[in-house]
């Protein structure tokens, strides 16, 4: 059991996300039992991951009267939109800071998806350079909220501290709910792993509830090793937040790095045909920059023959659709 009632929370996610089987993929793999846990399906402005997150994140900004949501993330970052979005829905004005990092894009890139939407959303957005300082600029817009009377509260790039990754540890009881009520026996759940704060929420929840299924995040950014020290780092913390006996455990972090091509934000190949084939045997729609990854990491464990076929797989889908109208010009068309 993991209470938490005591953390302040807004609930708009329109939770629990579905638990679907994907039989057509998982026959087209030849692999194990595949089912895709929908987080794409939240809600909150076309849904994703960070849903979960601002649930407890908006909870404690109303708690301590702030007035502004401040954040920070790439031109088309998803947490940004969703942000904007729960900013719109309680009242709170939202300034973004975009960081401007992916290169060779097209014009979709600057135009369409999340950018678009914040816009829609009314959240003000100012883009920086790679290489920003991002932490300062979001205090100088922190000061600018109190210059002007109001209350900021900044939340860190992907929403990733304890409090969001809370969103995560209450996902991972759902998940293990679902599975049971299924009668599944889910060894694995695979995802795309960024910021830290879903994985380590996921890690955390896990083993808060004794739980050995093996999380593995698919970075789409940073090393393996950054990630991972990252992901145990901030499980730990989530851990001590909700005062687990299970703190000093020993947590099961697994990262991989090998998906992430050029950069982040960068299509890869493998991306490309793995998002193509979530759609055509699944209707499933992934995005080039996180879900494309993580499922292009799926395919290859599966080929690899890395899970046993007793064991039922979770692709958790984070989300991220809007994001590929922003690739249109990039799509392998054939
Ligand atoms: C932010 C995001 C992720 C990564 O989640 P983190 O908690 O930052 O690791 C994965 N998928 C999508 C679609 C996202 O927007």
């Amino acid at each position: 059991m993991i209470d938490l009632s005591p953390f302040p929370r807004v609930p708009f996610c329109h939770a629990p996300t579905p638990f679907e089987p994907a039989w057509r993929l998982a026959a087209s793999l030849g692999g194990p039992r595949l089912l895709i846990k929908r987080d794409d399906a939240t809600g909150l402005a076309l849904g994703g991951n960070k849903a979960r997150k601002l649930e407890f994140l908006v909870g404690e900004a109303l708690s301590l009267g702030a007035t502004t949501l401040l954040t920070a993330g790439g031109l088309q970052s998803n947490h940004v939109r969703q942000t904007a979005a729960a900013a719109a829905k309680h009242g709170l004005g939202c300034k973004a800071v975009l960081v401007d990092r992916v290169p060779n894009r097209g014009l979709s890139y600057t135009t369409s998806g999340n950018i678009l939407l914040n816009s829609v959303l009314g959240a003000q957005a100012r883009c920086v350079s790679a290489g920003t300082d991002v932490e300062a600029s979001l205090g100088a817009a922190a000061e600018e909220v109190r210059a002007e009377g109001g209350v900021p509260y900044v939340i860190p790039i992907g929403g990733s501290t304890a409090v969001g990754a809370l969103g995560y540890v209450d996902c991972a009881r759902e998940i293990l709910e679902q599975a049971a009520a299924l009668g599944e026996r889910v060894g694995h759940i695979v995802h795309a792993s960024g910021s830290a704060g879903t994985q380590a929420g996921l890690v955390a929840g896990l083993a808060a509830l004794s739980s050995d299924v093996v999380v593995h995040g698919i970075s789409v950014d940073k090393s393996g090793a950054a990630l991972g020290m990252r992901v145990e780092e901030l499980a730990r913390d989530t851990l001590r937040l909700i005062g687990s006996p299970h703190q000093d455990s020993a947590l099961r972090v697994r990262v991989y790095d090998a998906f992430v091509g050029e950069a982040y934000g960068q299509p890869t190949k493998a991306m490309w045909e793995a998002l193509t084939l979530a759609a055509r045997t699944e209707g499933l729609i992934l995005d080039p920059v996180y879900t494309g990854k993580a499922m292009a990491g799926l395919v290859q464990f599966v080929r690899e023959g890395v899970f046993d076929s007793s064991e039922t797989v979770v692709f958790l889908h984070t989300g991220g659709a809007p994001g590929l109208f922003a690739y249109a010009e990039a799509f392998p068309r054939t």
